[in-house]
C-alpha cells in the first residue's frame, strides 16, 4: 500500500498520466462480463487511430492469419476478445504515455526501451510456459515501470536527481524505497486500480520486483505465473539495460532457472526472440527509439556468458552427483558395518536372523529347502585358557576363514555368538547340506590355527542341522532354530567334533 501523502501527491500532481478516452471505452467494456465482439468492434471503431492500429497489428507477423483482415469485427473474432480488449488498451494507452512524457526529465528513450524489452520478454516467457495469457502478459510487461512517469511527474526534480543517479533498474528501486518507502512498482499497482485495470494487472505489476530465487512457479496457478512471468522480463530487459550484458544474462539465467526450470540453453534463446521482438513491439507501439537495436553485441556478450554459465552448471551438477554418490557409498558402507561382526567379519546375529525371516517365506513359496546348521566349536573355553583371550580371537577369526572358504556365495554364515556359528544354505538338499557341513567341519579339524609364541594348534567342532522341507515339518524360524540347537545338544552329548542331523528333519526327508 501507498502512503497517503504520497498517493495525495500523486493524486494531486496535474500531469499524472491518464487513461485516454478511447482506452477508457474499451476498460468500461471489458469489465462487462458478457460484452459481444459488436459492442466492442463499436467502441473501437469510433476512434479512427485506434481502428487503423488495429487492423495493423491484426495482419501482422504476430498474429499472421492466411488472409488479411479488413474490419474490427473480424480481428475481434480471429484474436479473440481478451487479447483485442488487451491490446486496444495498450494502443491507447502506450502512444498516450509516449506522448506525455517525450517532454519529461527523466530518460523516457531508457524507460520505452526497457518497457518494450520487457514487454517482448514477458509475452515470449508466455508463449514458453502454456499461458494463455500472451496479451496480458505484454501489457504487464509494458507497464511495470509507468509508476516511474507517474513519480516523475508528481515529484519533478527530486525525482529526476535521484533517477539520473541510478545507474541500475535494481538501483533506482532502492533509492525509491529508502526515499518513499514504496517503489515506483507500488505506484504503478496504485495507477492500474486508479483506471480501474483488472486487478491481476495491478498485482503483476506490484510483485514485479519480486522474484525469489529458487520460488518454482506452479504452472497451474495463472497469477503466479503471470506474476513470475513479469517479475522476469523486467531482468531478461536488463541485459540490454545495465551495462553488463554478460553479468545480467548470467544473473537472469539464474533467475529464470530458479522460477521456470529453464536451462541457459533456453534462456539464451529467450533472448535471442526478446533482441528480435523489439523493433516489432517499437512499431506496434509507434515509440521511436534514437538508438534501434545496438543489440547484437549485447546478444553476443549474453550467449557468451550463458555458455560459460552452462558450463559451471554442468560442473556443479556433476560435483553435486558426486558428493550424492559419496555419500551414498558412506551410506552404504555404514549399513554394512552394522550387519558385520567386528571380530570375524562375519555377519552378526540381528542380521542373521533378519535374513532367516526373509530366506524362511521364501523357501515356503518356492517350495525349496533351506538348511540351518549350528556350528560351536568343542571345548574353547580351554583355548582362553591355555593361551590367552587374545590367541582364541586369532583362532576365531581363523575359524571364521574357514567357514568362509568351505562354503559357498550363496550360503549364509553369521556369528552367532562366542564360539557359535550359523549357517543358512538355501535350495540345498539336506543330504547335500549334510555333507557340505561335514566338509566344513573336516577342513576345521585339519586347519593349523595361528597362535603367538606357541607351536599351532588344532580345535574341533560340532554342528547340529535342520531342514525345512517337503512337506514343511517347521512352524517357523523358532522351530527350525529350535531343532537345529537340540540337534547341536546331542552332538556334544554324543562326544563332539560331529554333525548330528535333527530327527524330525530325517522323519521328513
Ligand atoms: P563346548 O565344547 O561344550 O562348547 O565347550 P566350550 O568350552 O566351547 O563351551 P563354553 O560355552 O563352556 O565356553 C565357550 C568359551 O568361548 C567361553 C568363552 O570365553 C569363549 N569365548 C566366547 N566368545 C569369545 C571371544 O570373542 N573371544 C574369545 N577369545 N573367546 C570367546
Ligand atoms: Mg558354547
Ligand atoms: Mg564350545
Amino acid at each position: 500500500m501507498l502512503d497517503a501523502r504520497l498517493a495525495r501527491r500523486l493524486e494531486l500532481a496535474p500531469g499524472l498520466p491518464s487513461l485516454p478516452a478511447a482506452a477508457m471505452r474499451v476498460v468500461e467494456l471489458g469489465h462487462q462480463p458478457e460484452v459481444s465482439t459488436t459492442e466492442l468492434a463499436q467502441a473501437i471503431s469510433k476512434d479512427p487511430a485506434l481502428s487503423v492500429r488495429f487492423l495493423k497489428v491484426a495482419n501482422s507477423p504476430f498474429y499472421a492469419r492466411r488472409r488479411e483482415i479488413t474490419n474490427i469485427r473480424q480481428a475481434l473474432v480471429t484474436m479473440g476478445m481478451n487479447a483485442a480488449v488487451t491490446l486496444a488498451l495498450s494502443f491507447t494507452l502506450i502512444p498516450a504515455l509516449h506522448q506525455s512524457s517525450a517532454a519529461g526529465g527523466y530518460g523516457y528513450q531508457r524507460f520505452w526501451r526497457r518497457s518494450l524489452l520487457a514487454a517482448a520478454a514477458a509475452r515470449e516467457i508466455g508463449r514458453r510456459h502454456r499461458s494463455l495469457l500472451d496479451e496480458d502478459l505484454m501489457l504487464a510487461g509494458l507497464l511495470q515501470d509507468v509508476g516511474i512517469l507517474a513519480l516523475d511527474v508528481a515529484l519533478g526534480d527530486e525525482y529526476q536527481t535521484l533517477a539520473g543517479k541510478a545507474e541500475t533498474h535494481d538501483h533506482l528501486v532502492a533509492a525509491e524505497r529508502a526515499w518513499l518507502d514504496a517503489d515506483h512498482a507500488d505506484v504503478g499497482a496504485w495507477l492500474m486500480a486508479r483506471w480501474r485495470l483488472p486487478e491481476y494487472l495491478a498485482q503483476a505489476i506490484r510483485d514485479s520486483h519480486r522474484v525469489k530465487p529458487g520460488d518454482r512457479v506452479a504452472p497451474e496457478d495463472p497469477q503466479q505465473r503471470l506474476q513470475a512471468a513479469v517479475a522476469l522480463s523486467g531482468i531478461i530487459a536488463d541485459v540490454w539495460m545495465d551495462g553488463d550484458p554478460a553479468r545480467s544474462a548470467a544473473y537472469a539465467a539464474e533467475q529464470v532457472g530458479a522460477a521456470l526450470g529453464w536451462s541457459p540453453e533456453q534462456v539464451q534463446e529467450l533472448l535471442d526472440a526478446v533482441g528480435e521482438a523489439e523493433p516489432e513491439l517499437a512499431g506496434m507501439f509507434e515509440i521511436a527509439l534514437d538508438h534501434p537495436a545496438a543489440t547484437a553485441g549485447v546478444l553476443d556478450q549474453a550467449r557468451e556468458a550463458l555458455i560459460l554459465h552452462n558450463l559451471r552448471m554442468v560442473s556443479e551438477v556433476a560435483q553435486a552427483n558426486e558428493q550424492v554418490r559419496a555419500s551414498e557409498q558412506q551410506v552404504r558402507e555404514l549399513e554394512e558395518r552394522t550387519r558385520r561382526d567386528p571380530l570375524t567379519g562375519l555377519f552378526n546375529r540381528e542380521h542373521f536372523f533378519n535374513r532367516l525371516e526373509e530366506e524362511f517365506r521364501v523357501a515356503a513359496a518356492g517350495h525349496w529347502p533351506l538348511t540351518l546348521v549350528l556350528l560351536d566349536l568343542d571345548h574353547f573355553k580351554q583355548v582362553n585358557d591355555d593361551y590367552g583371550h587374545l590367541a582364541g580371537d586369532r583362532v576365531l577369526r581363523q575359524a571364521s576363514a574357514v567357514l568362509r572358504d568351505a562354503l559357498r556365495g550363496e550360503d549364509l554364515i553369521a556369528r552367532y555368538g562366542g564360539e557359535e556359528f550359523v549357517l543358512l544354505l538355501p535350495g540345498v538338499h539336506w543330504q547335500d547340506a549334510q555333507g557340505a557341513v561335514r566338509r566344513v567341519l573336516e577342513q576345521l579339524r585339519c586347519a593349523d590355527m595361528e597362535v603367538k609364541e606357541a607351536p599351532a594348534l588344532r580345535v574341533t567342532a560340532s554342528a547340529g542341522l535342520a531342514v525345512q522341507e517337503g512337506t514343511q515339518p517347521f512352524r517357523d524360524t523358532e522351530a527350525l532354530v529350535a531343532a537345529a540347537d537340540e540337534a547341536l545338544y546331542v552332538a556334544k552329548k554324543q562326544g563332539r567334533n560331529r554333525l548330528v542331523v535333527d530327527p524330525i528333519t530325517l522323519e521328513h526327508a
